[in-house]
């Protein structure tokens, strides 16, 4: 398949033509890929079933992992929900558009493919221009997983795409890189209290701010419980080479640098700035400082996609502490690895 592909301009997107075109094959049931303000997200027309199945086949993404809906405006959420309890539209309220997805009942009117045969389905309102232009001109729900190979980590520019699924989706709109990095946050809002399914880009502390008390699904801190959210259970995020975490200060962590190259191995370290300076190895990349897990966020898929398997055999990577977006960082660290080297 060709794809098309077309820059945009954010400050121009009221007049653009690309946003035109990509609409036009929305509406012909094709998948095309466009910026969000977390991640590049690869659409389709939600209400269609044969549409949404492309977006699968051009993953490879199994088809039990629900997709989440994106919409243009709070008003449409209720044309697709059985009802909206008033603590999710509390956070409507506060955080759409923004990093944050709600789970509710929903009517029967969205795909069944969409939801995974669930009772379910996530909503969100991206905060970025491309993304509700597309959606506004479409006049469509858009289903919208990242636009990444399933398994990969998630893209966070445009190149990423074009790496991943160049001929093998409709189009793809390159509105630059994104600016949190990170997903959104998915929160279960069917029960009294809203519980946490993914961490995101919207933290617990700024969902406590507004509800109180939120909790976190269980599955997220032990290996062995069945997630809630479906998705959560695949390898993920999975660089070239093999990731291992790191849980140790910057002595312990030069020793297993040490350790590995006399094992053999070509070994790649992907660190704060801090630690960068402690540490000596042949292929260090750096991905933000400790003092801003926010940059750490923005910096995480596109230095773990730097990693070549032709300059290193394993990534050993340092391990952030877990507040606010760092919750969800070491999430998609945790899930990206494949060993935990600790004291
Ligand atoms: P992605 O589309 O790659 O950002 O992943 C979407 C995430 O949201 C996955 O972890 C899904 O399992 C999760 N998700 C989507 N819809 C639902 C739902 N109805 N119930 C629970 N989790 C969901
Ligand atoms: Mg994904």
């Amino acid at each position: 398949m060709e794809t098309n592909y077309w820059q945009i301009d954010q400050q121009q997107v009221g007049q653009s033509q690309a946003i035109e075109q990509a609409a036009a094959l929305l509406q012909q049931q094709q998948v095309v890929a466009f910026p969000t303000e977390t991640v590049y997200g690869l659409g389709a027309d939600a209400t269609s079933k044969q549409a949404v199945d492309k977006i699968f086949q051009a993953k490879g993404r199994p088809a039990d992992n629900p997709l989440i809906v994106h919409i243009a405006n709070r008003e449409q959420i209720k044309e697709y929900v059985t009802s909206i309890p008033a603590h999710a539209e509390k956070l409507i309220e506060a955080f759409m558009p923004g990093p944050l997805t709600v789970i509710l009942e929903h009517n029967g009117t969205i795909a069944k493919n969409v939801t995974a045969g669930l009772s379910t389905v996530g909503i969100r309102m991206p905060d970025h221009p491309v993304a509700r232009r597309l959606i506004e001109v479409s006049g469509l729900p858009l289903a919208a997983p990242s636009a990444n190979q399933s398994g990969k980590p998630s893209p966070t520019t445009a190149k990423h795409v074009y790496d991943d699924l160049n001929g093998r989706v409709a189009g793809i709109v390159d509105g630059g890189p994104t600016g949190v990095g990170v997903e959104s946050t998915v929160l279960d809002c069917t029960q009294d209290i809203p519980v946490i399914l993914r961490p995101g880009g919207i933290t617990k502390e700024e969902l406590e701010e507004v509800l109180g008390t939120v909790m976190l699904d269980p599955a997220l801190a032990k290996t062995g419980d069945k997630p809630r959210a479906p998705g959560m259970k695949y390898t993920h995020y999975e660089p070239e080479a093999p990731l291992w975490l790191v849980k140790g200060d910057a002595a312990f962590f030069q020793a297993k640098i040490d350790q590995y190259r006399e094992q053999g191995y070509k070994v790649g370290v992907m660190v704060s700035k801090e630690l960068a300076t402690q540490l000596q190895a042949e292929t260090i990349k750096v991905c933000g400082s400790q003092a801003d897990l926010t940059q750490v966020a923005v910096q995480l898929y596109d230095t773990l996609r730097a990693f070549k398997i032709s300059d290193v055999d394993i990534i050993l990577c340092e391990s952030f502490p877990e507040q606010g977006v760092g919750q969800a960082v070491m999430n998609r660290l945790t899930k990206a690895s494949s060993r935990i080297v600790r004291n």
